[in-house]
C-alpha cells in the first residue's frame, strides 16, 4: 500500500517538473487591460498565482467550517457522554440490585435519574434499589410512577402486586393481578397468580374464568387445566351445597369426577353427595373407580357407609370387593387389615399387613400391627416392640403439596403454607411425580420471599 502511495508521488513530482521545465522552455507573456490598468506577467507566474489562490480558497472555506461547526460538536460530545455515564451509572445500579447491595445501588440509582432523561428506565432501578433497601414507599412511589408510561406499566403492576402481597393485603394484590392480566393475558406467572389468588378468597367462578383464558392461551396445558377444573368444581359444589341447592352441587360434582376421576377429592365430592341423596349403589360405583386410579381411606369409608352394610365379617366383604379394582395398593391391603381387625380376625389383619408393610413397613402399618396385637390379647412387650417400631418407621403417604412439599392434616384446594391452588396430593415423601417448573409458578418477587401469602389459619 504505502509504496503504491510511493509511487504515485513519484509519477505526480514527475509530471509537475516536466510541466515547469516545458513552460520554462516557452517564455511567453500575458497581457491583461481593464479601465486603463495594464498588466504584463508571463505565464508561469500566472499559473502559480491562480495555484495559491485556489489554495487559500480551500484553506478559508476549511477555516469557516471549523469555526461553526465546533460549538455543535462540542454540545455533541458532552451530551453524549452524560448519557454513556447515565448508562454506566444504570448499569453498575443493576448490578448492586443483582449483588444486593442496597446503598451502593440507590447511589448508582440516583445519579442515573440525573443523567438520563429516560424515566422508565431508571425508574425500575430506582424501584428495585429502594426495594433492596427495605424502602417500601420509595418503592411504591416507583412502581407506581411507571403506570404512566404504556411500555413499563405492567412491569409496573408485576413490582406493586409484590410489594402487596409483602405488606399482606390481598385486595390490593388482586386488583393489581387483574389490571396486568388485562393488559397481558399470554403471560404465564400473571395467569397463574391471578388464578391462585382467586381461588385463596374463594372466587371460583373469576379463577375458573382466569383458568379458561389460560388454556385458550396456552399458558395451561389441557390436561393440568383439566384438573385445575375438576377441583374448582368440587369447591363450587361445596358451596351450591351450602346455598341449599343440593340437586345443581350434586350436577357440579358429577362434571368434576367426568373430568378428573383420578383425584380423590373429586371422587370423594362426588360419592358422598351420592351418599346423602340416597344413591348408595351409584356411589359405590364412583368409588370403585376412583379406587383404580387412586385409593384412599377415606375411599373406602365411604364405600362401607355406601354399602349400608353393619355386620363386622360381612363388612369384609364388602371391602373385597372395592379392592379388588386395585388389589396390590398398599391402602388396598390396609382396608382389608382395618376390616379383618374389626371382625377380630386377627391372623387375616396381621396378613394384610404384613402384606402391605414388605421388608420395611411405614408407621400406619407399625401402629395398626399394635393394636392387633393389643387386641389379640398378645403379650405387652410385643405391642411395644411395634410401637417403638412406629417411631423410626418411614413416613406414610400424607396430604402432600407439590409445590412447597408441606404435609397436610386433610385435604383443601388451596394450600395452607404457600397459597397455591390444587397441588395437595395423597404420596409419601419425596415422591412428587409432578412438581411444576419454576417459570410456570408464580415467582413474583425479586427477593427471597414466597410469591403467596399464607392464609390465616
Ligand atoms: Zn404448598
Amino acid at each position: 500500500m504505502t509504496t503504491l502511495r510511493v509511487l504515485i508521488w513519484f509519477v505526480v513530482a514527475a509530471v509537475a517538473m516536466l510541466l515547469a521545465v516545458w513552460l520554462a522552455e516557452r517564455p511567453g507573456t500575458v497581457t491583461a487591460e481593464w479601465h486603463g490598468w495594464r498588466l504584463d506577467s508571463s505565464v508561469g507566474v500566472l499559473l502559480v498565482a491562480l495555484l495559491v489562490l485556489i489554495g487559500l480558497c480551500i484553506g478559508g472555506w476549511l477555516l469557516y467550517r471549523w469555526i461553526v461547526g465546533a460549538p455543535f460538536a462540542l454540545l455533541e460530545g458532552w451530551g453524549e457522554s452524560r448519557k454513556k455515564r447515565g448508562y454506566r451509572e444504570l448499569t453498575q445500579g443493576l448490578a448492586a440490585v443483582a449483588a444486593g447491595d442496597a446503598n451502593e445501588a440507590q447511589k448508582h440509582a440516583r445519579k442515573a435519574e440525573q443523567l438520563l432523561a429516560e424515566p422508565p428506565i431508571t425508574l425500575l432501578l430506582s424501584a428495585q434499589a429502594a426495594q433492596l433497601a427495605g424502602d417500601r414507599d420509595g418503592a411504591n412511589r416507583a412502581f407506581t410512577a411507571m403506570l404512566e408510561d404504556e411500555h413499563t406499566a405492567f412491569l409496573g403492576l408485576r413490582g406493586l402486586i409484590g410489594q402487596a402481597l409483602r405488606e399482606g393485603d390481598q385486595a390490593k394484590a388482586l386488583g393489581y393481578a387483574e389490571r396486568a392480566f388485562k393488559l397481558k393475558p399470554q403471560t404465564p406467572w400473571v395467569v397463574h397468580s391471578l388464578f391462585d389468588m382467586q381461588a385463596q378468597v374463594g372466587q371460583w367462578k373469576a379463577a375458573q374464568e382466569t383458568l379458561d383464558t389460560g388454556m385458550r392461551r396456552k399458558v395451561v396445558t389441557a390436561d393440568r387445566g383439566r384438573t385445575l377444573k375438576a377441583l374448582l368444581l368440587v369447591e363450587r359444589s361445596r358451596a351450591t351445597e351450602q346455598d341449599r341447592h343440593s340437586a345443581d352441587a350434586l350436577m357440579q360434582a358429577r362434571e368434576a369426577f367426568a373430568l378428573a376421576p383420578e383425584r380423590i377429592a373429586v371422587t370423594r365430592r362426588f360419592a358422598e353427595l351420592l351418599v346423602k341423596g340416597g344413591d348408595g349403589k351409584r356411589a359405590q360405583k364412583a368409588i370403585e373407580r376412583g379406587w383404580a386410579l387412586a385409593p384412599h381411606p377415606d375411599l373406602a369409608k365411604l364405600y362401607l357407609e355406601a354399602s349400608g352394610e353393619s355386620d363386622p365379617l360381612k363388612r369384609i366383604g364388602v371391602v373385597r370387593r372395592l379392592v379388588s379394582h386395585n388389589e396390590n395398593d398398599i391402602e388396598s391391603h390396609l382396608a382389608l387389615a382395618q376390616a379383618s381387625l374389626e371382625a377380630a380376625l386377627w391372623g387375616e389383619a396381621r396378613r394384610h399387613l404384613e402384606v402391605a408393610g414388605g421388608t420395611s413397613p411405614p408407621v400406619r402399618v407399625c401402629r395398626l400391627m399394635a393394636e392387633v396385637e393389643e387386641r389379640s390379647g398378645a403379650e405387652q412387650a410385643k405391642v411395644r416392640e411395634w410401637l417403638a417400631r412406629a417411631t423410626d418407621a418411614p413416613a406414610d403417604r400424607a396430604w402432600r403439596c407439590t409445590a412447597c412439599a408441606a404435609q397436610h392434616e386433610a385435604w383443601r384446594s388451596v394450600c395452607e403454607s404457600c397459597g397455591a391452588f390444587g397441588t395437595l396430593q395423597w404420596r409419601a415423601p419425596g415422591t412428587f411425580g409432578h412438581v411444576l417448573p419454576p417459570e410456570t409458578r408464580a415467582e413474583l418477587e425479586f427477593a427471597d420471599k414466597p410469591a403467596h401469602v399464607p392464609l390465616p389459619r
